[in-house]
């Protein structure tokens, strides 16, 4: 089933604002909450759709994504199946509290569904890759149903039972002092059921761990920080509840040249002192080769030139940022008697030439002349 663009779903301009988004979501989730609507299966299709368009146009690193890739920007793994969303218990944590009164809602018990947790998965990625877009396979963890037991974890011939601690309710009542306080059963852990004899291939768990390969397809001009959803590639959910979501945090490698800001790359350059001096053209390397800027003649330490787009285009950005260049004069070392000696005649001659030749040192010495006086 093709997926309806996220701004079609929740009815807003492309260049909406968060506010305005915002306020989009709230009205369509009012209207196709499954409270006001029950046992009606549009609505409750409508509302996961609400949701999620609204899960990925409310976070500034998965619009811009979703605005450059599509689909395929916020979710390389799209497989058409299912999607991580949240229960309905979830979806009143945020912002259906405030409306509803945010009891606690669904049954205690075996009858509970439990979203699975979502998995991070770190990877550290160059500052090339980052700029031109990366393509990889990641392993990770992935659950199958245990085949000895059928994913009951219970040990062949037997069955699991209705737990004794709580009788099936999931929770148990305790007293402390006048008060009674509703807990979750420490011996079932909410299930409600009980594994008297563990399946020997799975410990009780029902479900195996294995790996399994994921492509991933990072986005070009994505940041240090930043995280990719791979939805329901989390763990699964517990009694039918739908799986978790995996993330992928990318961690940008310190660059041996250039250090980003944004979208802009700055690089510290050493260009010799007769270049400073006479000017001339001065070849740098970018993150896409070489350009080549004008060092005007009498280019003092500390100059910066600014190379328009030959930053990094940024996953939200329309054109590149820019590069920019910081010139350190670099003073000539281990001189021959002979460079010495040409280097004296010039110093000579900018002597001869009187303090024009270093407009600084004069500012500086009048200056100092006039803190002494
Ligand atoms: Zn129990
Ligand atoms: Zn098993």
């Amino acid at each position: 089933m093709a997926k309806r663009n996220y701004y079609d779903v929740l009815g807003v301009a492309k260049n909406a604002s968060d506010d305005e988004i915002k306020k989009a979501y709230r009205k369509l989730a009012m209207k196709y909450h499954p409270d006001r609507n029950p046992d009606n299966k549009d609505s409750e299709a409508h509302f996961k759709e609400v949701k999620e368009a609204y899960e990925m146009l409310s976070d500034p690193q998965k619009r811009a994504a979703y605005d450059q890739y599509g689909q395929a920007g916020v979710d390389p793994n799209m497989n058409g199946g299912a999607q991580g969303f949240g229960g309905f218990a979830e979806a009143f944590g945020d912002i259906f509290g405030d409306i509803f009164g945010g009891g606690q809602r669904g049954q205690a018990g075996a009858s509970r569904v439990y979203r699975g947790a979502d998995l991070r998965y770190g990877m550290e990625i160059t500052l090339e890759q980052a700029a031109r877009g990366y393509e990889t396979q990641i392993r990770v963890p992935a659950w199958e149903s245990c085949t000895t037991c059928s994913g009951s974890g219970a040990a062949a011939g037997t069955k699991p039972q209705t737990c004794p601690g709580c009788s099936g309710a999931g929770t148990v009542r305790i007293s402390q002092g006048f008060f009674s306080i509703q807990q979750t059963c420490p011996k079932c852990h909410g299930s409600g059921s009980y594994i008297a004899q563990p399946c020997g291939s799975c410990h009780g768990a029902g479900k195996i761990k294995k790996n399994k390969t994921l492509a991933v397809n990072i986005p070009a001009g994505i940041n240090d920080g930043m995280r990719i959803r791979s939805a329901g590639n989390g763990e699964p959910g517990l009694n039918g509840g739908p799986p978790g979501d995996l993330y992928v945090e990318i961690h940008v490698k310190a660059h041996s040249v250039f250090e980003r800001d944004g979208d802009d790359l700055h690089c510290q350059m050493p260009i010799p002192f007769t270049s400073a001096a006479l000017g001339g053209d001065i070849e740098v390397p970018t993150l896409h080769g070489r350009a080549s800027f004008t060092v005007p003649e009498g280019t003092q330490p500390g100059k910066t030139f600014r190379l328009r787009g030959k930053g990094i285009k940024g996953v939200r950005s329309n054109i590149p940022g820019d590069l920019y260049v910081h010139v350190q004069v670099e003073t000539p070392v281990k001189l021959t008697e002979a460079q010495r000696a040409l280097l004296k005649q010039f110093e000579q001659s900018l002597a001869d030439g009187g303090e024009r030749h270093n407009p600084q040192s004069k500012g500086w010495f009048e200056r100092v002349k006039s803190f002494f006086e």
